[in-house]
């Protein structure tokens, strides 16, 4: 069913994360409220241990909030049992972690098929022939039945990217994907998610790298768990308005 196109695609409400550490309760978020809408390509930036990774796990799920609502394509997340998260997560965002997480007992391919399998989406027998396309889209299909561990970090990389795709989940959370490639490895996966921007996917990538910040429309920069900045860009310019602008780009390089 479509989503009506003014419900947020991240909606966090004063969500605050403590922790209970031997000298008392650290506070590692707080009081963030942030929405993205659908479309967006954010990049979030801050000081090692601003709370950056906290904050993706919380709208990811993976880690749940003391106080504040999380709410993901429309979704109660801090609310979810772990059953239903698990479905919801597979089918709904894609995560690209800094150190790949592939399963190593399983080739690419078949790593590439597990958020399918997993989410039970596309039909068993489609599973196989898109897994090849994405590889094929993130240029390593020649690499598909090797292990993980015979592939390079960059190789590594894309493959995790596929994986996040292959659900087509409509947001993609990722946590420094660059962190572990060269340059000219990190230019490439930079334009990969320009695409995936392009295609109407809403992107928020946890980043060090300015280059990568540089390709996103929207930056936040945390700082002990605050949000420091927030440079969002003009109503018009943000999510379907963002989206058309491309597009109409595409069209103009397509006819030029
Ligand atoms: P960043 O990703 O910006 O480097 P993190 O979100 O990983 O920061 O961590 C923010 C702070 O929270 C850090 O000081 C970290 O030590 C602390 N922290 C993270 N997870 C835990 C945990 N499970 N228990 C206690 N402290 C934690
Ligand atoms: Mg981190």
């Amino acid at each position: 069913m479509p989503q009506p196109l003014n419900r947020p695609m991240i909606d966090l409400r004063r969500v605050t994360k403590t922790y209970q550490a031997g000298s008392g309760p650290v506070t590692v978020l707080n009081d963030v409220t942030l929405i993205v809408e659908p479309g967006e390509f954010v990049s979030v930036m801050g000081p090692s241990g601003s709370g950056k990774s906290t904050l993706l796990n919380m709208i990811a799920g993976i880690d749940r909030p003391t106080s504040g609502e999380v709410y993901v394509t429309d979704q109660a997340v801090h609310r979810l049992g772990q059953d239903r998260l698990a479905i919801w997560r597979g089918r709904s965002i894609g995560v690209i972690f800094q150190f790949f997480q592939l399963l190593p007992t399983l080739t690419v391919i078949e790593n590439v098929m597990l958020p399918m399998d997993f989410g039970n989406v596309f039909k068993r027998r489609e599973r196989k022939v898109r897994a090849l396309r994405l590889l094929e889209q993130v240029g390593i299909a020649a690499q598909a039945r090797k292990l993980p561990s015979a592939l390079s970090g960059g190789e590594q990389q894309r493959a995790a990217i596929a994986r996040a795709l292959a659900a087509d989940p409509p947001l993609i959370l990722a946590d420094e994907p660059t962190g572990n490639l060269d340059s000219h490895t990190a230019e490439a996966m930079f334009d990969l998610f320009q695409q995936l921007a392009a295609q109407g996917k809403t992107l928020f990538v946890v980043t060090h790298d300015a280059g990568l910040s540089a390709h996103a429309q929207r930056m936040i920069r945390l700082r002990d768990g605050c949000l420091e900045s927030d440079d969002l860009a003009q109503p018009e310019d943000r999510g379907n308005g963002h989206r058309q602008v491309q597009h109409e780009r595409d069209l103009a390089q397509s006819l030029a």
